[in-house]
């Protein structure tokens, strides 16, 4: 059993079954033995690949996102840009230098700001950024970053933060609970009784997550965008309409293994529920904008464009790769997913959605439509 399963298990038997949203904080955050605190997870040897990883056009869109975003909130002249969840940091090299074609943009910048918990990773970021001249900051928390006007990046951030899962019995929503057998296996059980303010109507059997974290967390980035000024992107895949079912995946090894297997080594992600997220961020009194797909997001963007542009300075075979990597970020048609189901591309499952400062006008990307 791995040090983390040994700490869970004790934990388990002096308290009592953990609900599972604690599980998945332990498995992914725990200071030593956390998923994402010991190791690099991406790429071809990791156990996932994110959208910055696949393609360099990626990082840059999203760094002439954030510009064109200053330009449309008045430039101020001194602005905090902040990347949630930087993984490898490969999101913001691509982002900077894109953004060399907007000077002024770059002399605003006060700060660059990695928001990042694991050593490892932020050891990563550092040698990723040793380029960039400008002030450069690690934070652990959103909470630690200084404040005022501010755009914020975050891709596949939100997925990583737990959720707590229930399942309709007659008598209402249960939660799942994490126990433990005697050969120190975990399996999920149920709360003995219906948690008494949960009243979605549903069929016996059905699951609900509910992702309190990323609901808070969405509320307190749009209050800051609020009071401070700025926007945010976030990247991830999900749903717009908050829906009931599982959506809780493990991945190790780019295979889908059992959340409860072994916690500590494989990644740990749900579904992000883009309307909870926006409800959130509404109430804030920051204007919300979205999700719509990333196909269209990076479409509008002028991914394209920017694919044909290196493809004019590459190689017939880097030519070739470039192409695909187009159609891995947009495509929208039915793919095999790790747990072998089909699932749509990334183009369709990836969702984009903004939040921007009051009285702001619409961020690139999410410009009401021309008839
Ligand atoms: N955005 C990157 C990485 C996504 S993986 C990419 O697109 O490639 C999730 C990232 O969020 C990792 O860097 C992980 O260490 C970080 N992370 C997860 N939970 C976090 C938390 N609560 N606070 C800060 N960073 C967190």
């Amino acid at each position: 059993m791995s040090p983390l399963g040994e700490t869970i298990r004790s934990m388990i038997e002096t308290e009592g079954p953990l609900p599972f949203d604690q599980f998945m904080q332990l498995a992914l955050g725990h200071p030593q033995h956390g998923y994402y605190m010991s190791r690099d997870p991406f790429g071809a040897r990791g156990d996932f690949v994110t959208s910055p990883e696949i393609s360099q056009m990626f990082g840059e869109l999203l760094g002439l996102w954030a510009a064109e975003t200053w330009a449309r909130i008045g430039c101020p002249s001194s602005l905090r840009l902040v990347e949630l969840g930087p993984g490898r940091g490969t999101l913001m090299a691509d982002a900077l230098r894109a953004c060399q074609v907007a000077p002024e943009f770059m002399k605003s910048l006060a700060e660059v700001c990695l928001v990042e918990t694991s050593a490892v990773l932020r050891k990563i970021q550092e040698d990723k950024l040793a380029d960039y001249d400008g002030p450069l900051g690690w934070y652990d928390s959103l909470d630690q970053v200084p404040p005022g006007p501010t755009i914020f990046i975050a891709n596949e951030f939100f997925d990583a933060l737990p959720v707590r899962q229930f399942i309709r019995v007659e008598e209402g929503w249960c939660e799942k609970l994490v126990g433990v057998n005697e050969d120190g296996t975990f399996f999920f059980g149920l709360s003995p009784e219906p948690d008494p303010l949960i009243h979605a109507p549903a069929p016996v059997g059905y699951v609900l997550e509910i992702g309190a974290a990323g609901h808070q967390f969405a509320a307190s980035l749009a209050a800051r965008i609020a009071d401070h000024g700025g926007a945010a992107i976030i990247v991830d895949y999900g749903h717009t309409q908050t829906t009931y079912g599982e959506t809780v995946q493990a991945m190790r090894n780019h295979r889908a293994v059992d959340p409860l297997s072994d916690p500590g080594e494989c990644d740990i992600t749900a579904h992000v529920d883009f309307a909870s997220l926006a409800r959130a961020a509404n109430a804030t009194g920051a204007r919300v904008f979205g999700p719509i797909t990333q196909a269209d997001f990076l479409n509008r963007l002028g991914i394209v464009q920017r694919a044909e542009a290196l493809k004019r300075n590459a190689s017939p075979l880097q030519g070739i790769k470039i192409s695909r990597e187009l159609t891995r970020l947009t495509s929208t048609a039915e793919e095999r997913g790790a747990s072998g189901a089909t699932v749509p591309g990334m183009g369709a499952l990836f969702k984009a959605l903004a939040i921007i400062e009051p009285n702001a006008e619409a961020p690139p990307g999410f410009e009401p439509r021309e008839r």
